[in-house]
């Protein structure tokens, strides 16, 4: 997992060093993470009760405000990258099941056979949030670049137990996924019913816009309040208009990492303190 974390950094890393836009290093780093097959989200994500994969991204672009998101689709390698040609093609937000991998096609974005993902993927009822937790989940990526713009991304396989047909918070604009050049940018990960209630990734921005909160307070706050005290699980990878960031999670684990500068100097943790 450790590996897979910081090739993915490189990747998204690359892009930065080169002077590329941020939207480009949150899509690459997502990507990598998508093809790993160690995370929830493409190769490796989990099967719902009826044992089909639905797959929901979002991408957000803290320079513009554009957003795109898809949810529900089957049989895409990289969820993320229609997410992206939703932001980048259509006059939409979000697109849904048939229709998004209509689109899809058309865009000409790689699908996948049932065989492509990961064996370990199968709908385990005894997993879940929480203290039984494994070590994985939603991925997501957020990142500054050189000119000050910043972007957020998130790719999911959904939660280990629920419903076919039910859609989380990673899809969602300001639930799972939001980034706004005066704030940050933020992604999240957890039980995305209780980020979908509480708006959670926008109430977290609207804290540090109306009250001059600090990103990392804003989302502990919104954290404490939002999520642990109604009994929810998840976390939240950040980034505030500084570069600084922003990693604030309930779960007994959270996988993560930072990478910065020219010499792309990072880290990655799993159990909380370890950075
Ligand atoms: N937040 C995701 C969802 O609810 C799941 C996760 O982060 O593990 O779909």
């Amino acid at each position: 997992m450790g590996d897979a974390l910081r090739a993915a950094l490189r990747a998204g890393h690359d892009v930065l060093r080169r002077g590329g836009p941020s939207v480009d290093a949150v899509t690459a780093a997502v990507c990598a993470l998508e093809d790993c097959g160690q995370f929830d989200a493409g190769k490796g994500a989990y099967r719902n009760a009826d044992g089909g994969f639905d797959l929901d991204a979002a991408i957000m672009d803290g320079r513009t405000g554009a957003a795109g998101a898809a949810a529900h689709v089957h049989r895409l390698k990289n969820t993320i990258r229609l997410a992206r040609a939703v932001m980048e093609r259509t006059p939409h937000v979000l697109l849904v099941a048939e229709g998004a991998e209509r689109f899809a096609r058309e865009a000409g974005l790689e699908f996948v056979d049932d065989d492509y993902f990961a064996p370990s993927a199968h709908h385990d009822p005894a997993q879940g949030h929480g203290a039984n937790a494994r070590p994985s989940g939603t991925v997501g990526a957020v990142a500054l670049d050189a000119a000050g713009n910043v972007a957020a991304a998130t790719s999911t396989g959904g939660t280990h137990v629920r419903l076919a047909g039910r859609v989380g918070d990673t899809p969602i604009i300001g639930a799972g996924t939001y980034a706004d050049n005066a704030v940050g940018a933020l992604s999240c990960t957890g039980e995305g019913e209780f980020f979908l209630r509480a708006v959670l990734a926008h109430d977290i921005a609207a804290r540090v816009e109306h009250g001059g909160k600090s990103l990392a307070e804003a989302a502990e706050a919104a954290a404490r309040e939002k999520l642990t005290a109604r009994g929810g699980f998840g976390g939240i990878i950040g980034v505030d208009r500084h570069g600084r960031p922003v990693m604030v999670f309930n779960t007994p684990t959270m996988a993560r990492g930072t990478i910065s500068g020219a010499d792309g100097d990072g880290c990655v943790a799993l159990f909380a303190g370890g950075m």
